[in-house]
């Protein structure tokens, strides 16, 4: 369990330089005993003023290091434009982008080459959950990263997000939050067990301010990933200040 918690905002294909405003000034009195992210789209990053308040990150980034990808962003263009985080493998990313385990290991040794701290997303869906299926997916999303590259995972936070629970407005419960990261923190140990016990573990899915301080209270619980909640600045704070 990390000592400070971590709240991320995701907020996806969503936002403006009004939000942009709304959310850096909210942030301007946030409690220093937690740690907050915001990752917006790329075009936005530069809108932010510079703040020790909150850090920025990224939803994704290229695979490759530079070079003739037309429409793509590197690693090192996105850390030059304001970026210290980057999702990766969110699970719409490997939904509707058909990204691999493969990609996903890809795209995080470039993540860390550049100096970037890598937000490994992993989760399983509801079909894998109802088969009694989530460890085994679980533990194959870690496994492509970390068995062939356990040295990343000091550089690393992994955000578990049940696939079911993502902007569907049914959370997991704080138990089945719980029991799944304990299991994913183990599963990391058996890759380099001192990072494990280090290694920030956010819960994603449909947290909001009224949930996420029974998320909070679990043991493996380090953090949130907040997708809609994180596009309402009121509510965004509430949860950031909860996280004690
Ligand atoms: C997300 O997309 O990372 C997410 C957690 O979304 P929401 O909070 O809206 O479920």
């Amino acid at each position: 369990m990390s000592a400070k918690k971590l709240i991320a905002a995701n907020w996806k294909m969503n936002g403006s330089r009004a939000l942009v405003e709304a959310v850096s000034q909210q942030l301007t009195s946030i409690n220093a005993t937690v740690d907050v992210l915001i990752c917006p789209p790329a075009t936005l990053l530069a809108h932010f003023p510079v703040s020790e308040h909150f850090s920025l990150g990224a939803q994704n980034i290229s695979e490759h290091q530079q070079g003739a990808y037309t429409g793509e962003l590197s690693a090192g263009l996105l850390l030059e434009a304001g970026a210290s985080f980057v999702l990766l493998g969110h699970s719409e990313r490997r939904q509707y982008y058909a990204e691999t385990d493969a990609l996903v290991c890809a795209k995080l040794q470039q993540a860390v080459a550049a100096g970037l701290t890598p937000v490994l997303c992993i989760g399983e869906t509801l079909a894998e959950r109802q088969q009694e299926n989530t460890q085994q997916v679980i533990a194959k999303q870690l496994a492509a990263v970390y068995a062939s590259h356990p040295e990343l995972l000091v550089k690393s936070v992994i955000a578990y997000e049940p696939v079911w629970a993502i902007g569907t407005g049914e959370s997991a419960t704080p138990e089945q939050a719980q029991a799944t990261h304990a299991f994913i923190r183990a599963q990391l140990a058996l890759y380099d067990s001192a990072a494990a016990a280090k290694v920030r573990i956010l819960y994603g899915g449909s947290v909001n301010a009224a949930n996420c301080q029974a998320l909070f209270a679990q043991a493996d619980i380090d953090g949130a990933l907040v997708g809609g909640a994180s596009l309402k600045p009121d509510e965004f704070m509430q949860i950031c200040q909860s996280a004690k």
